[in-house]
């Protein structure tokens, strides 16, 4: 096994955490986590099943009665603690995030810094829950609206931000008073559970912050979302995943947020700056090697300026290195596993096999299984896989559109709608296609569009429900309405 080179080595836990306890599962099974880079082993972590998550909801149930009751100025404190607690262990984080997810060692100390900041920025906006008094239409009554938490929360996060999946879930959830069952990962278990170590040191109540760790995904899935006492199931992960969860949690009638699949359009025009582009476009595309949901799917081109854009975008590409995450000249580690560079390989064979050229890369990589090659494809068409599926690795495909009103359509022609970027320097333009394109988040000439305080969520199959921002409050609110009559 190998052993991790962390300064605090008590963040390194195996165990799960229920109630403010390390347990082992009952039967004593285990399963491995895996370092995507190596193929290494790196843990062997609990795997609970059923009985222990219904030990959890249980237990948030219980420790949620005296957590919503403190103030919010009270629970916010905790929470700053937390918080400050993270950024202090940042470097220990990043390296057991970059060990289980292979992303390269700079971003994993961004992310951290990131899920951070929605505990940062969720602590204090926490302290400004404010209901309403409603002016009335009768003399003798008055109504007011309040606003309480909405109960014990479950959450299922994914392996592609091990850490900021779980604190913008976590930190609204804990800041209205709620108490969270979490379940992340199989394959990033250790940043989930780092983060519990530090949310006991913070004084954060036990039983209000809870990690099953384990592989049976569907049956834990099944408790978080048929046991009566979650009111709320939080998910970011795949769309068919999502769909079939919130079929599960309609049988409770729970509040569900959903963050689920993308098939971001980057749309340039040939009014555009075309270096700021292509930065750009490398820089949403190529982030976690290509595996975020926000991630460009589909560079949409002026065929005016088509290309010139492919061919720069063709030299800046090739400039990637490749390699192990923790090596300081990588600049695109591994996928997270074989399976996913083989789904990738296929998308880019299909592609290719339909006339698109690959101008760099196009092929698995020497450095291992786990690898990909950056890669631009050209000629690429709307009749390719490519163009509907999410790739989720390091390859942009490049399309061709003549008109605004085309490139509006193939950007809209598509059941997802999370994050999209247009590239222009007219600002009528700017107005028209960031109206009509149906995306839950725009950016113009901007990429970097996600942060703590912005309400980051998609429409249609991408999901609903937003996190971060005030807005990332109200779902873990219910809203109470109090009639006062005969006055
Ligand atoms: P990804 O492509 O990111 O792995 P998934 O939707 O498969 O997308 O996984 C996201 C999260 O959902 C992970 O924590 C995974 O364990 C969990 N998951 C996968 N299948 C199920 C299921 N049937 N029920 C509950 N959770 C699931």
């Amino acid at each position: 096994m190998t052993i991790l080179a962390l300064s605090d080595k008590s963040l390194f836990k195996t165990q799960a955490y229920i109630n403010g306890q390390w347990v082992d599962a009952y039967n004593g099974a285990t399963f491995n986590v895996t370092d995507p880079a190596t193929g290494k082993v790196i843990a062997e972590v609990a795997d609970l099943g059923v009985a222990q998550t219904r030990q959890a909801i249980e237990s948030a149930q219980l420790a949620m009665q005296s957590w919503k009751r403190q103030t919010a100025k009270e629970r916010s404190n905790t929470l700053r603690k937390w918080f400050e607690l993270i950024m202090d262990n940042q470097e220990d984080l990043s390296i057991i995030m970059t060990a289980e997810q292979g992303k390269v060692i700079a971003e994993s100390r961004g992310e951290v810094a990131y899920g951070a900041s929605f505990i940062e920025w969720f602590a204090e906006e926490g302290k400004r829950i404010y209901g309403d008094v409603i002016p009335n239409t009768t003399a003798d009554r008055r109504s007011i609206v309040i606003k309480q938490p909405i109960g014990v929360v479950a959450a299922i996060t994914p392996w592609n931000f091990p850490n900021a999946m779980i604190t913008r879930k976590a930190a609204p959830a804990l800041v209205t008073g709620c108490a969270i069952v979490l379940k992340p990962a199989a394959e990033t278990p250790l940043s989930a559970l780092a983060i519990a170590e530090l949310a006991d040191r913070a004084g954060i109540p036990a039983g209000l912050f809870n990690v099953i760790t384990g592989l049976n995904a569907p049956d834990i899935g099944n408790e978080l979302t048929s046991n009566p006492i979650v009111k709320k199931f939080t998910f970011t992960g795949s769309t068919p995943v999502g769909k079939m969860l919130m079929e599960q949690c309609a049988r409770t009638v729970k509040r569900t947020s959903m963050e689920l699949g993308g098939n971001a359009p980057v749309i340039v025009f040939d009014d555009a700056d075309i270096d700021k582009s292509v930065a750009g476009a490398i820089g949403t595309k190529f982030r976690n090697a290509g595996q975020t949901c926000i991630c460009a799917n589909r560079l949409i081109v002026q065929d005016t300026i088509y290309d010139e854009f492919v061919a720069k975008l063709t030299a800046k590409v090739s400039e990637f290195r490749i390699g192990n995450g923790f090596d300081s000249n990588t600049t695109i580690g591994p996928l997270i596993s074989e399976k996913a560079a083989d789904k990738v390989d296929s998308l880019v064979m299909d592609a290719k096999t339909k006339g698109a050229i690959a101008t760099t890369g196009g092929d698995k990589d020497k450095a291992g299984a786990n690898y990909y090659q950056a890669t631009v494809l050209s000629n690429v068409t709307e009749d390719m896989r490519i163009f509907k599926e999410e790739i989720f690795g390091p390859v942009a495909p490049v399309f061709k559109f003549s008109t605004e009103e085309q490139a509006i359509e193939m950007a809209n022609d598509t059941e997802f709608g999370l994050a999209s970027y247009i590239f222009t320097e007219n600002m009528s333009r700017t107005w028209r296609v960031a109206e009509a394109i149906e995306y839950g988040m725009v950016g113009v000439n901007e990429v970097a569009i996600s942060s703590e305080i912005i309400p980051f969520g998609g429409v249609k199959e991408s999901g609903q429900g937003r996190e971060g921002s005030k807005y990332g409050l109200d779902d873990y609110l219910e809203i109470k309405y109090i009639c006062i009559g005969d006055l």
